[in-house]
């Protein structure tokens, strides 16, 4: 039995990755499982799984659950945001999956590898805000980052048993989101609905809007960059409108290896979990015959800046990709709450980039700073 922590519990990975669970109770067990705000959720996941520890990071939604909780005695209950980091290193957890949103997920990731723990890694922004500090200390400490991010989860799987030296090339693929094939002109004023409704993935409210900017996949290059120790010229992104092939690799000798499947998270969260074994899955099996054709083409990065962006960031390096992401929370949150239109997001990343100086080699603390400098020179701009 496999002892797992959730963070995130309530958001689209940590329910799917609730759903695996489901699905495997004499594999995985889940010991721990934090939230910010939804007590509700919580409550029946408290009620379903019966964890050993229930973290809620919002102290509000925590006096709430607490007084309907009152004669549970199986679930500590716990509340703040520094119980939640602490629920990331909690006794006899095997594997933590880190399903928080944003930055924020990076100093609960640090804390679980600094105790051993494998982490199954959902919260990408940890790895584009400090990839170097994350990958160094997980080797230090024996740890396995396991990729469950869909792109970054098929080149695990495409690497099994391959020399990562052979790697030529990473082929990340790209839905290309709601809005491929539009033109800026087009752009100016989609709604958020519009944005909101993927074609091919149903996801979280950021990660939608980050795919339509292709922000997304700027963020998975450098994520990709950091899990792989690849150069950022090894890195390419394709348009695959049908999201069927989730990432291929191509090897020094011109062969490309993909792995497909059905478009469900389900699937790279259980491998994450379950990882080296493989083991049957609610994902629904690929019908050759109903797919008529698998097409692929080039990403429009004059259009959608995010990916342009953060190669720009990539490949500066230091604090770059710290502010190209803090930049890019606080936009897309001024989109979401209706202070920005859609193409005003990539108006404040690349103005806040360019007002920030960038400096080499950080530490954590000099990230946790840079960091904020970048979220108060991004919301200046969306409050004009
Ligand atoms: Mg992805």
């Amino acid at each position: 039995m496999k002892k797992i922590a959730i963070l995130g519990s309530t958001g689209s990975i940590g329910t799917q990755a609730l759903d695996v669970v489901r699905a495997h109770p004499n594999e995985l067990q889940v010991s721990v499982i934090a939230a910010n705000s939804n007590d509700e959720l919580l409550e029946k996941q408290i009620d379903e799984f019966k964890p050993e520890l229930a973290v809620l990071s919002d102290e509000s939604a925590y006096q709430r659950l607490k007084s309907r909780l009152k004669n549970h005695t199986e679930t500590k209950l716990e509340c703040g945001r520094t119980s939640f980091i602490e629920a990331a290193a909690y006794d006899g957890v095997e594997i933590v999956v880190t399903s928080m949103l944003g930055f924020a997920g990076l100093e609960p990731t640090l804390k679980a590898i600094d105790a051993g723990k494998d982490i199954a890694l959902a919260n990408k922004e940890t790895l584009v805000v400090a990839g170097e500090i994350v990958m160094k200390r997980a080797a230090e400490r024996g740890v396995q980052i396991l990729p469950v991010d869909s792109e970054h989860g098929a080149f695990f799987q495409c690497l099994q048993g391959e020399d990562r030296k052979s790697i030529k090339k990473l082929l990340l693929t790209a839905s290309g989101g709601p809005f491929r094939g539009k033109t800026r002109d087009d752009l100016k004023d989609v709604t958020i609905e519009q944005v909101l409704s993927h074609p091919t993935w149903n996801m979280g409210k950021k990660i939608t809007v980050d795919s339509a900017t292709l922000v997304n996949k700027g963020l998975e290059v450098i994520e990709a960059k950091h899990l792989y120790n690849v150069e950022y010229e090894q890195i390419q992104v394709v348009v695959h409108p049908q999201s069927i092939v989730h990432s291929m690799v191509e090897f020094c000798d011109n062969s490309i290896i993909a792995q497909l499947a059905s478009t469900d998270m389900r699937l790279p969260i259980q491998y994450a979990l379950t990882y080296p074994k493989r083991m049957a899955s609610p994902t629904a099996s690929l019908d050759f015959w109903s797919m008529q054709n698998l097409t692929f083409e080039k990403p429009d990065i004059d259009t959608f800046k995010g990916l342009k962006f953060a190669y720009q960031a990539g490949k500066t390096g230091g604090t770059s990709p710290c502010v190209f992401n803090a930049a890019n929370e606080v936009a897309v949150h001024a989109f979401l709450s209706g202070k920005i239109k859609f193409l005003d997001i990539y108006n404040v990343i690349e103005e806040t980039m360019s007002r920030q100086a960038v400096i080499h080699n950080p530490n954590l603390e000099t990230l946790i700073n840079e960091d904020l400098r970048a979220r108060s020179i991004a919301d200046s701009l969306v409050k004009v």
